[in-house]
């Protein structure tokens, strides 16, 4: 065989396993996961234990904060603290910034 021809058929069997690899929908973080509880997340901010976190203020939510990598009205996104995981439009934790 070719050169070429083994390029060919390496290119085309790639291709092949990239269409029938499962495409991996990102987990939604639990709020029991270690690293949640550690920064008080739960999945609905009017939740938050306010005398825990008395820098919590109403209004505050993943859907407007600037690490959130969701759409505003998205249920649910990625968020640049808990990498691989997508956290509730409506939650909170103690990373929250503001959206620029
Ligand atoms: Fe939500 Fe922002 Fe905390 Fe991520 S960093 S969980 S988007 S409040």
């Amino acid at each position: 065989m070719d050169k070429k021809r083994r390029v060919v058929l390496f290119a085309a069997a790639a291709s092949s396993v990239a269409a029938i690899a499962p495409v991996r929908a990102q987990q939604r973080l639990e709020e029991k996961d270690p690293q949640a509880v550690a920064l008080g997340y739960v999945h609905d901010a009017k939740r938050v234990d306010r005398k825990k976190f008395p820098k919590f203020a109403d209004g505050q939510v993943c859907s407007n904060c600037s690490l959130y990598q969701g759409k505003a009205g998205d249920a649910w996104g990625g968020c640049g603290i808990f990498a691989g995981k997508q956290v509730a439009g409506p939650g909170w934790c103690t990373a929250w910034a503001k959206k620029a």
